[in-house]
């Protein structure tokens, strides 16, 4: 591995794949689905295969890593799925993490803590690419980090009764990071000795990527405060034009999970129970969406 390596940590759920419901899967059977473990499904975002392709083709340029806050167990298996679904070699990912890894809740997928364990990534080459705001607005991760639209066209069809199908074909977000990828080995051809973040507003105009340089505006997570808070982060999504980088997105009211999820970050049991079993994560969703049709139906675990 070269010195000017680039580092691309993927988050797992509704990042690289979407894990089906076992009531899910009827609609999905008009895709290729993948077999996991136990009788599930996943089926994998849109042009992943071109993602890795692109990632093999420039494996000592760019290195990829797995970090899920599904256990590292999950990790492993996902990575050892996507190993065998597109032929990549044994040492293909950095590392393969999971919850075990996230020292720091109140910042959760801190980058600083890949940093420590591997020297070769720093604030300069090193991004998550995850579907939470809240793993990456936090300051150690915003000027590293790449907000992608949440790949869980399920969403269209429990919301608006569209197809899912539909949805999940449009998506094009893995070809727009296709592009920033390689904008990032290019520049990191000549690289200086640079000390600025990878994603600094500095950074981006550099790269001339501020057409995706998006303000995102989301609520406060602290109970009983009702503060909007504003962040400009790098984001990827299929949903609206981003040219002029200055869109206003609400992920809170565009994403059932992301909700349920923001709640799940404030404690360590909330976060144990969400992730659990990450089978559960889209049966909750169907459960909440029954809620909200019976607001009577109580809550079980
Ligand atoms: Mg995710």
């Amino acid at each position: 591995m070269i010195n000017n390596t680039i580092f691309i940590v993927f988050d797992i759920d509704e990042t690289l794949l979407h894990l089906l419901s076992e009531n899910e899967m009827e609609q999905w059977s008009k895709m290729n689905t993948i077999d996991y473990n136990d009788g599930n499904k996943i089926i994998l975002r849109p042009h992943i295969e071109k993602l890795f392709d692109f990632l093999k083709e420039n494996e000592n340029k760019i290195k990829p890593a797995i970090w899920t806050y599904g256990n590292e167990k999950y990790a492993t298996s996902i990575a050892e799925l996507l190993k065998k679904q597109f032929n990549l070699s044994n040492g293909f990912f950095l590392f393969t993490w999971g919850k075990e890894n996230i020292i720091y809740h109140s910042t959760p997928k801190n980058m600083n803590y890949v940093y420590t364990k591997f020297k070769n990534c720093n604030k300069t080459n090193t991004f998550l690419v995850d579907n939470l705001y809240t793993n990456i607005a936090h300051t150690a991760n915003k000027e590293n980090s790449i907000l992608i639209e949440s790949f869980y066209p399920f969403k269209s069809f429990h919301e608006n009764n569209t197809s899912p199908v539909i949805a999940a074909e449009n998506d094009n977000c893995f070809l727009t990071l296709i592009d920033i990828c390689k904008t990032l080995i290019d520049s990191n051809k000549n690289a200086d000795n640079t000390t600025i973040p990878i994603f600094s507003k500095e950074n981006i105009k550099k790269l001339d990527l501020l057409s995706y340089l998006n303000q995102i505006e989301t609520k406060s997570l602290i109970p009983g405060e009702s503060l909007t808070t504003t962040t400009e982060l790098m984001y990827i999504g299929n949903t609206t034009n981003q040219k002029g980088g200055k869109q206003y997105r609400k992920p809170e009211k565009t994403h059932t999970k992301k909700n349920h999820t923001k709640k799940n970050h404030t404690t360590k049991n909330h976060i144990k129970k969400t992730h659990k079993s990450k089978r559960n994560i889209t049966r909750r969703n169907i459960k909440k969406s029954l809620r909200r049709k019976n607001p009577t139906n109580k809550k079980s675990k």
